[in-house]
């Protein structure tokens, strides 16, 4: 039955298990409730999937008013209160999207009291209409999520969040709670200063997952390898397969279907009756694995996924933590494990200029694939690497694959020199620029149609890359490409010089190249020291 209008929980955990259905509150959220609940500030850093929503929609189930909350996921807001009408929460939002009719039966709501959450856009709270209408209701909290987009050095800017500063001078006696996933000391501080938390509590959960082991491994037979992996490490166990378009998705389902795994796909193109019952054979039986765009995942809550794959090189480290964070929820070792080659790095370079949206959209999408790729390309702890991206520091963690099974450096500065002067003398003598695998093919001497056509044969580099192999060469150029020593043009992916590359060829510079690992991983973790 529905609760009368100005009726509130006594208690957090009353409200957590008669509303949520939840036994216990996970990490901070009891410590940052009590904070809120007692009329007082907080500030939470905590990772994607970590609870932060329940850190104030509880808070405004016990302390009376309504609780507004502002949000920039304006698509998100209808989700969100649809998902919380459903469990008996009287919550609305407001934003550009609504009518005025529905706009005024919101805001009659909020002035009888009988809503427990506003959600609100920035732009409008930012409006002197919209906080005095405000003023006339009870507000038992304000929440402000991503909270990062206040910061003007960030990736996420909104210039509507500045003016939520004002809250504090206007509202001092109302709590405020600011959150958000991204944990960099630059922005914490940010956050505190802009919206005039100083008296705040600050709540920072580690970004560490310690129960999962990643690993990334150079991709050649991709689904060949991944078949191997699941069958040797995770026979019988529910893991999720990520790949980037439906169509691998397919394909890779498929492969693996034939090959005796209880494997089915998942992505945006399927009818929503096939992706819901997708869905709840992966929650309710046994050992599913799902192969699946990155549509698949959110809000899935399952506690024994034993392993995530990616066979496609994820956008960002952002969305490898957080696809990877699915795995191991119930604390028990869980597998990360990524393959990744030369195709990747052409392709989303690719993708990158293609896309549209101005200059500045590119470079942050570029920014963000560099730092995927020196997580991938790093001779260091993943661990390490990945903390760091999220401004924690940590110990090599001795259970990641680089841990496990330090690769080692070798000096690539010949292979790298015979490459680049190839691509020169191609541009200058006879003005044609090659993908990879033709400019592979010339270093290795391999007499395809193609050299034969272009009489290749009488370059002067031909043949001069034989000591290495195909693979080799292609592990040479994806890791030139990550460090920025070549680039990609134009549709096909034909490799360029960077500026950086002069010096290379002018021997001014040394290339270190990490040696591909081709021992298998040993299975039980090093203990730590
Ligand atoms: P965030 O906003 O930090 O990304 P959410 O608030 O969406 O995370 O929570 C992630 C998932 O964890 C949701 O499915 C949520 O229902 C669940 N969850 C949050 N707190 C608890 C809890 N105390 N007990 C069980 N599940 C929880
Ligand atoms: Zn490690």
């Amino acid at each position: 039955p529905p609760r009368a209008a100005t009726e509130k929980f006594t208690t957090p955990a009353e409200a957590l298990h008669t509303v949520f259905g939840f036994d216990s509150f996970r990490g901070d959220q009891a410590e940052i409730i009590d904070q809120l609940v007692a009329g007082n500030d907080a500030v939470v850093l905590m990772p994607t999937g970590g609870g932060k929503s329940l850190c104030y929609q509880i808070p405004a189930l016990v302390r009376p008013g309504t609780g507004i909350v502002v949000s920039p996921l304006i698509a998100l807001m209808q989700d969100q209160v649809d998902a919380l009408t459903a469990v008996g929460v009287r919550a609305e939002f407001l934003n550009s999207s609504q009518d005025s009719a529905t706009r005024n039966q919101v805001e009659r709501d909020y002035l009888n009291g009988d809503l427990d959450l506003l959600y609100v856009a920035p732009e409008r709270l930012s409006s002197e209409a919209t906080k005095r209408f405000l003023e006339r209701g009870t507000i038992a909290l304000f929440a402000i999520d991503e909270a990062h987009c206040v910061s003007q050095w960030g990736h996420d800017f909104r210039p509507d969040y500045l003016a939520l500063s004002e809250l504090a001078d206007r509202w001092p006696d109302v709590p405020r709670i600011a959150l958000t996933a991204t944990a960099t000391d630059a922005t914490h501080k940010e956050i505190t200063t802009r919206l005039q938390l100083g008296d705040a509590k600050h709540f920072v959960a580690s970004f560490d997952r310690p129960n999962i082991q990643y690993r990334i491994v150079a991709k050649n037979e991709v689904r060949k390898q991944l078949l191997s992996f699941i069958k040797t490490e995770h026979a019988g166990d529910a893991g999720i397969v990520y790949a980037l378009s439906r169509k691998t998705v397919e394909q890779t389902a498929e492969f693996l279907k034939t090959n005796g795994i209880n494997a089915l796909p998942y992505h945006a193109g399927l009818d929503a009756g096939v992706r819901a019952r997708t869905q709840s054979r992966f929650l309710r039986e046994d050992g599913v694995i799902i192969v699946a765009t990155i549509a698949f995942g959110m809000g899935i809550d399952k506690p024994d996924v034993r392993f995530v794959a990616h066979i496609d090189l994820p956008k960002s480290v952002e969305g490898y933590y957080q696809e990877t964070g699915r795995a191991g929820r119930d604390g028990a070792p869980a597998n990360a494990w990524l393959a990744y080659g030369l195709q990747d790095v052409v392709q989303q370079r690719r993708m990158i200029d293609q896309s549209p949206g101005d200059l500045s959209h590119r470079r942050t999408l570029s920014g963000h694939l560099d730092a995927m790729l020196a997580l991938c390309e790093t001779v260091d702890c993943r661990r390490v690497n990945l903390l760091r991206y999220f401004g924690q520091t940590s110990t090599p963690c001795g259970n990641c694959d680089t841990c496990l099974n330090p690769p080692e450096a070798w000096d690539g500065t010949i292979p790298a020199q015979k490459l680049l002067s190839t691509i020169v003398r191609l541009l200058r003598e006879r003005n044609q620029k090659f993908g990879a695998g033709h400019l592979i093919d010339i270093l290795r001497g391999k007499e395809t149609p193609r050299a034969t056509q272009y009489s290749h044969t009488e370059l002067k580099t031909w043949g001069i890359g034989a000591d290495l192999s195909d693979q080799q060469w292609r592990g040479v150029v994806r890791q030139m490409l990550a460090q920025g020593l070549l680039a990609t043009s134009g549709e096909y992916g034909t490799l360029i010089l960077t500026d950086a590359a002069a010096s290379v060829l002018d021997g001014s510079r040394t290339v270190q190249l990490r040696t591909e690992p081709d021992r298998p991983l040993r299975r039980t973790p090093a203990a730590k020291s």
